[in-house]
């Protein structure tokens, strides 16, 4: 398992609920926290590891020995939004890019834990950031989509530098076409 960068396929992709807690999906959270500390960051969705599943990872400490902020969101939804807040992003499937995004500043949203219990959490600040950020992923939505017109203009030459790198490696045979990406995604994705 690694972290995919854009614009591989499973970012664009909307991703379906999961049926059924298994012992291979709490090795693949597992993995996933472990991939997302070693890329320092403080959230990692299911898209980003090429999975088309509703589950996303967070800890905002960015450190693995803050065992207790982990927190795994699984089939999560937003269920209340207030107020809206600016403030910077960055996103491990586009490295080294940040930029300005909108968000709704409080949010309350409703997911189920690793063991199948639902929960109900209200955050803000980074917290509900970090949790848009990771569930707009899950529909295939990246944080680029939510800058400014001006904020995407500037950002264009970066993903277009990171378009043609990823077209490269798919030409040189190190990535497959997005086609058996695309059909790798369709054949692992949760049958209810
Ligand atoms: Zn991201």
């Amino acid at each position: 398992m690694q972290i995919v960068q854009f614009p591989h396929p499973a970012l664009r992709w909307k991703s379906k609920p999961i049926v059924e807690i298994t012992p291979e999906l709490q090795k693949i959270v597992r993995e996933m926290f472990d991939l997302m500390y070693a890329a320092e960051g403080i959230g990692l969705a299911a898209n980003q590891v090429a999975l088309p599943w509703r589950v996303f990872v967070i800890n905002l400490t960015a450190d693995k020995a803050e065992t207790s902020e982990e927190h795994v969101f699984i089939n999560p939804e937003i269920v209340k939004r207030k107020g809206t807040v600016e403030a910077e992003e960055g996103c491990l499937s586009m490295p080294k890019l940040y930029g300005q995004v909108k968000r709704s500043a409080e949010i309350v949203v409703e997911a189920f834990d690793l063991d199948g219990r639902g929960f109900e959490m209200t955050l803000d600040d980074l917290a509900s950031r970090a949790v848009q950020h990771e569930l707009d992923h899950l529909d295939g939505v990246l944080f680029t989509d939510r800058m400014s017109e001006a904020g995407q203009r500037e950002v264009a030459p970066v993903l277009s530098d990171f378009e043609t790198q990823f077209r490269r490696q798919q030409e040189l045979g190190v990535i497959a076409p997005d086609t058996v990406l695309q059909k790798q995604l369709l054949e692992i994705e949760p049958k209810p």
